[in-house]
């Protein structure tokens, strides 16, 4: 059960420009995606060159094991090996932690445009936050006098209400985000053919970024 929520687009709108900064800017948008790029390029040439030079150490190290050349050579491979392990590892691991961010890096643009016309992907408890938060700011000055059809939309759920906890326009990235990510290939995106960015709507035949008009 779901709210026309097309009623509150406008609130929505003022929300999520609000939230996002300046939308019609896409450029910071762009600098975020290419510094995230170059990030995780670094992170793996690190990775890759320790990882090299941790194996060549211990293949050098087993080689003066089997030689009988020990001393001077071992003091220095062993803290060697030990110093390009750990940082491949923390390599890994912050390279892991970056391409999980690098998958979410969606424009606000994009983030309005899933929210408002993909809610058939909401879960359970989505619904219930997104109604109960609607619900709220729809008879925000009659508390008291909310009707029964639309009581019961306000909900207790603890999951629901914790999904709203750090406000509205985080609620509203963070579902268009995993809607993102688990279905992206069943999103119906209205892209524009010129420059590849998200229109206004799904029926929208000119971008709003390039100007483009492909009626
Ligand atoms: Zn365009």
């Amino acid at each position: 059960m779901a709210l026309n929520f097309h009623k509150f687009e406008k609130d929505i709108k003022t929300n999520a420009a609000r939230s996002y900064g300046l939308s019609v800017f896409a450029l910071p948008q762009f600098i975020h995606a290419a510094l995230a790029n170059i990030m995780n390029l670094t992170l793996k040439l690190i990775k890759t060159t320790s990882l090299l030079i941790s194996t060549i150490c211990l293949f050098l190290l087993i080689i003066s094991n089997k030689t009988g050349e020990r001393g001077m050579i071992v003091i220095i491979l062993i803290p060697l090996i030990i110093i390009f392990f750990s940082i491949f590892f923390l390599a890994s691991r912050k390279l892991k932690k970056e391409e999980i961010k690098g998958t979410e890096i969606l424009s606000p643009e994009l983030i309005d445009y899933i929210y408002k016309y993909h809610q058939g992907f909401f879960n359970n408890i989505e619904n219930k936050a997104m109604n109960h938060y609607v619900t709220k700011m729809k008879f925000k000055n009659y508390e008291n006098n909310i009707p029964p059809e639309f009581k019961k939309l306000i909900t207790d759920d603890k999951k629901a209400l914790g999904l709203l906890k750090k406000g509205y326009k985080r609620f509203v990235k963070n579902t268009a985000e995993r809607i993102y990510k688990e279905h992206r290939k069943e999103l119906n995106l209205n892209l524009c053919p010129k420059c590849n960015k998200i229109a206004r709507t799904p029926q929208a035949k000119q971008c709003r970024f390039c100007s483009y008009d492909w009626h």
